[in-house]
């Protein structure tokens, strides 16, 4: 026998004790040992790579990733059949940010591991779970370091299957501080505003504008304007489709759109369609114009969002039902195939394009995206910070007169009352969304416009203090109302049964 497996066994005592360096050093010597005795069969090839996939880890562990790395990848020459050694390789990907090639070694793990091993049940939840944090990191890292003034003081990690993704806090946060403002993908003014406000905000960040206003470009019969030439810009990806009067763009001047929104007034879900249109208008702009090769890749930030529950598998959907809305729907899809899809088509030779078309005004994909808007989209508040007066109608007891018949002459009284003035719309925010819902949450949220930056934005700040490594919770309901209410709205709205500790007593 040789003295190889002591010292690795030593190796891995001083590892559980969690003295990483003596367990390096003991691993460094096991390996010169095998490699001294000049014996290149299997067997000292496998055991080449064990120690060195341990060699690996311990590295890890003190945060040198590169020789992590490097060891991972020596131990995968040495035994190409082993699963550990991927797993390593791409634990040290993702710590050196390089989640392309973490996802490929996760994929070769799982590939690898003998399913047929009971041992190997861990190592295969462990992948699986890596591979899908490498993903996602792929989509989210550049989201948030490209934005660090918004994003730095939060990360984004997988948790598992059921819960996936989270947010987490990097640094301690006070009460009352801000955790991080997120932008929206898209997002919509109410039809409500819209008729209200539409000469007082800017129609795409919806902030009250004090100066005159940058109309736009076609403004005989559109009643959009802007408060800045960014959010002007900002705008034409979605609106240069469905803007009416448009002669330049795809649309006609009899736009269809039109009459569906005469449709669908006082249907509670118009909003959200005009959210779906939008989303419509903005990935078929990306087709039309080749900037994406197909539907899902023109979705991009919002892809990754929770599908939860979709709208097939929801019993309920603002108050309808599935088929309703379908029905609801049905007219608004082929009014947008005829505005954008057909008209499109006629730039497009390419087949794969004809056919990502089909797949955009398809019922399908139409549900997944209400679903997904459903189920992510989140309203949002602009206040105007000044007070107005309004007419309201004041409820009297008095319905009889004289002879206990009805007056008709009795025209109802009105009050004015004092409000601040608001307008509000709903958004789809990409960070916003990876965040997991408590009925005791320790932030707090609202559509405050900072920094001077002119866009309507999800601003969260925290209720109570949050250690570092903390989960950021929000609540998806009115975290104020009774346990069965509660429940009722999260199970209905967003199929889960919260088990957070209000719920659970
Ligand atoms: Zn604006
Ligand atoms: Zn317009
Ligand atoms: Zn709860």
């Amino acid at each position: 026998m040789t003295n190889t497996p002591n010292l690795k066994d030593l190796g891995n005592q001083f590892y559980t004790k969690g003295d990483y360096d003596k367990a390096i050093e003991l691993y460094k010597q096991g390996i010169q040992e095998i490699l001294d005795s000049n014996k290149t069969n299997e067997e000292s090839n496998n055991q080449l790579s064990l120690i060195t996939s341990n060699l690996s880890i311990s590295y890890y562990q003190i945060k040198r990733y590169q020789e992590s790395l490097e060891t991972a990848l020596k131990s995968i020459e040495y035994n190409p059949k082993s699963a550990k050694p991927y797993l390593r390789a791409g634990d040290a990907y993702i710590a050196l940010s390089n989640f392309k090639d973490a996802k490929e070694k996760y994929l070769l793990c799982i590939k690898n591991i003998n399913t047929n091993d009971e041992t190997a049940k861990n190592l295969l939840t462990q992948a699986s779970n890596s591979l899908q944090n490498a993903k996602m990191k792929q989509f989210y890292q550049p989201i948030l370091e490209g934005s660090p003034s918004l994003y730095n003081r939060v990360e984004i990690k997988y948790l598992d299957g059921i819960r996936e993704k989270a947010l987490f806090a990097k640094v301690p946060i006070e009460k009352g501080e801000i955790i991080f403002s997120d932008l929206p993908f898209i997002h919509q003014l109410s039809v409500d505003s819209f008729k209200l406000h539409h000469n007082d905000i800017c129609s795409h960040c919806i902030k009250f504008i004090d100066t005159a206003p940058i109309k736009c470009d076609n403004s005989i019969g559109c009643k959009y304007q802007y408060c800045s030439e960014n959010c002007k810009s900002d705008s034409f990806i979605y609106h240069s489709q469905s803007c009416m009067n448009n002669s330049d763009s795809l649309v006609s001047s009899n736009h269809p759109i039109s009459k569906y929104r005469a449709m669908v007034e006082n249907v509670p879900t118009s909003t959200q369609l005009l959210l779906v249109e939008s989303l419509i208008s903005k990935i078929s702009y990306l087709l039309k114009t080749k900037q994406a090769k197909n539907c899902n890749l023109a979705l991009g930030t919002i892809t990754h969002l929770k599908r939860g529950p979709l709208m097939a598998q929801q019993s309920s959907f603002n108050g309808k039902n599935l088929e309703d809305l379908q029905k609801q729907y049905q007219p608004l899809l082929s009014l947008l195939e005829e505005a954008y899809g057909l008209k499109l088509k006629e730039h497009l030779d390419d087949q794969l394009l004809k056919n990502e078309f089909k797949k955009l005004f398809s019922v399908d994909f139409y549900d997944n995206l209400l679903g997904m808007i459903n189920f992510n989209s989140t309203s949002t508040v602009i206040k105007s910070g000044k007070k107005i007066q309004i007419e309201v109608p004041v409820v009297t007891n008095n319905k009889t007169t004289g002879k206990g018949k009805k007056s008709n002459n009795n025209q109802p009284k009105t009050t004015t009352k004092i409000i601040e003035n608001s307008c509000w719309g709903v958004g789809l925010f990409p960070i916003f969304s990876c965040m997991n819902h408590s009925c005791i949450p320790n932030v707090e949220i609202s559509n405050e416009i900072v920094d001077g930056v002119t866009s309507v934005r999800m601003v969260v700040k925290a209720k109570k203090n949050i250690p570092a490594g903390s989960e950021i919770l929000h609540s998806y309901c009115d975290e104020t109302l009774s346990n069965k209410e509660r429940k009722d709205i999260l199970f209905s709205q967003y199929g889960f049964k919260c088990t957070c500790n209000k719920c659970s007593k």
